[in-house]
């Protein structure tokens, strides 16, 4: 029998919603909330506590408490496991609720949210199955009297701080390996977007986790995510956002000495040869930059074009951009959505301005629409500035938004050194049918991942994250077991005799 715990919001609905500390819904202890804008109406939907210093004080204790004292950390990988399939059932039986909270919130499509939400499950059955196998190794020792073996250790608490734009699987791609490796967690959601993960973590308790396992405090960023970052009793700090916090947060956590994991900002090129299908070229450009509004860390925001398939592209591009329909992110035929809150509108219009007076020459978009039905909401056209050259800010600035800049390539050479002068190095896409080129120019990039003939897909199972200033640590795949557990080197005496106490043995 199905499980519903969560609800679609109803039209003009407004939700009130606590807090998770310690197994407990609260509410901030000042009393304060503030409240979540539903972008595509531009009205507020919902309220969450607003939480401070001494909120989240509470939560990272209840999250130590539960690792130090609870049963979560007695329990076996095997147990562990367990609870995360049923958390992985009760998601599947919620997805398409917690689509409509996420879409309500962020204004991504629900037929994107949709999708995502359904693949989420996968991603607990996946590190589920790697919670009974996190081990360590037998050393042969140098020393005939020792036996030495390793143990992958919890790292403990982990404060995980995420943005707006995915939260349910932004917050998953750390969540799974997290309590798979058996580590309790304090989670903060963007201040935009408060909703969905407070909803989610309805499931918890249900699927059978001790309380304090996974705590949630709501707020903004220098009040709610900068002092658990900076709080002594976190082990580790799971960021995703934009580079700029990303080297906030890794100051803080350096004083008390926190890891890190950073996902961050990109401006990733896709890469178009001369020999490519330039149909699914055109497909997949689209997807790289006005799905999601073009609001994804790994949206292909720089496209270079060798020079020969230069027009035919931008000529298709700009003919499928203007045919995008954009609307209401709950309706099945909308294809592209609001942007999801009036400041980053704001900053997207001032960066197509930018464009203008660099001198990039707009090849569509580039205003608001006009029509009745979207004039309420922060909808901004799909647009393409061709004419870019690599030094212009549309090319070098992550923008968030659904703003393409083409710059023409002439050789290979020239086009690597072009797409690796960049400060970021999150993905890259390449097309073309020449399967050498292909592999030789996936080689040279520097980016965390790389896509031939495709872009803007991911998998539990594959490593994810940023080359230079796009992060450090990957998500995603065994790998990111690695950010979340530690290694203990245990030495056993087996002679039973003493030794010189004035010699390293
Ligand atoms: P942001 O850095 O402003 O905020 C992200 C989160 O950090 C929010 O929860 C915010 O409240 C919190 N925060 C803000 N200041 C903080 C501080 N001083 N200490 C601790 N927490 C703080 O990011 P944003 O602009 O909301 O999100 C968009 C950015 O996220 C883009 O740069 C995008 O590329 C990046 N992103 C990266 C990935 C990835 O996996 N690499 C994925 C999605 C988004």
């Amino acid at each position: 029998m199905e499980t519903r715990l969560i609800e679609a919001p109803a039209s003009g609905e407004v939700r009130d919603y606590k807090m998770l500390v310690g197994g407990d819904w609260v509410d901030a202890l000042s009393g304060k909330t503030f409240e979540s804008i539903n972008p595509y109406t531009g009205r507020a939907w919902a309220t969450a506590p607003e939480a401070d210093e001494k909120d989240v004080d509470r939560a990272v204790n209840a999250a130590r408490a539960a690792f130090d004292e609870g049963p979560w950390g007695k329990m076996t990988g095997t147990e562990r496991a367990r609870l995360m399939r049923r958390l992985a059932d009760l998601l599947a039986e919620n997805a398409e609720e917690l689509a409509t909270v996420e879409s309500t919130d962020n204004g991504k499509l629900l037929r994107e949210m949709g999708g995502q939400l359904g693949a989420l499950p996968e991603w607990y059955y996946y590190f589920a199955g790697a919670a009974d196998k996190i081990q360590g190794e037998t050393i042969p020792s140098d020393k005939p009297n020792f036996f030495v073996y390793t143990r992958r250790e919890p790292i403990g608490v982990v404060g995980a701080i995420v943005p707006w734009n995915s939260p349910l699987l932004l917050l998953t791609f750390k969540l799974a390996p997290a309590l798979a490796a058996g580590c309790t967690i304090v989670v903060k959601p963007a201040e935009q977007t408060p909703a969905s993960v407070l909803e989610f973590a309805k499931l918890f308790e249900e699927a059978g986790f001790p309380p304090g396992v996974v705590n949630v405090v709501t707020g903004y960023g220098e009040e709610t995510g900068r002092p658990l970052v900076r709080h002594p009793g976190v082990d580790k700090v799971a960021f995703t956002g934009s580079t700029e916090t990303g080297i906030s947060v890794m100051k803080d956590a350096a004083d008390h000495l926190a890891r890190v994991s950073l996902e961050l900002g990109g401006k990733s090129p896709n890469i178009v040869f001369d020999d490519a299908d330039l149909e699914a070229t055109n497909n997949g450009v689209v997807s790289g930059i006005f799905a999601a509004t073009g609001q994804t860390c790994i949206a292909g925001s720089r496209l270079f074009v060798h020079e020969r398939a230069h027009d035919e592209l931008v000529e298709r591009l700009s003919e499928k951009a203007r045919t995008i329909k954009l609307g209401n992110p709950l309706e099945a035929e909308t294809e592209m959505g609001p942007v999801a809150f009036k400041e980053q509108l704001d900053k997207v219009q001032s960066y197509i301005e930018v464009g203008r007076q660099e001198g990039a020459e707009l090849v569509c978009g580039g205003k608001r629409p006009g029509t009745e039905d979207l004039k309420n909401g922060y909808f901004i056209e799909p647009t393409i500035f061709a004419g870019v050259n690599n030094d212009m800010r549309v090319a070098r600035e992550e923008i968030f938004g659904p703003v393409l800049s083409v710059i023409p390539f002439e050789s290979e050479e020239d086009l690597i050194r072009q797409a690796n002068d960049t400060s970021y190095g999150l993905a890259a896409g390449i097309w073309t049918r020449d399967i050498q080129k292909a592999h030789r120019v996936a080689h040279a990039l520097r980016a965390g991942t790389v896509w031939i003939n495709a872009y803007r897909t991911l998998s539990f199972n594959t490593p994810f994250g940023g080359y230079k200033m796009s992060g450090i640590g990957r998500e995603n795949g065994l790998e990111a077991l690695k950010d979340y557990t530690q290694v203990k080197s245990v030495w056993v005496e087996l002679s039973g005799q003493t030794r010189d106490p004035f010699q390293l043995g």
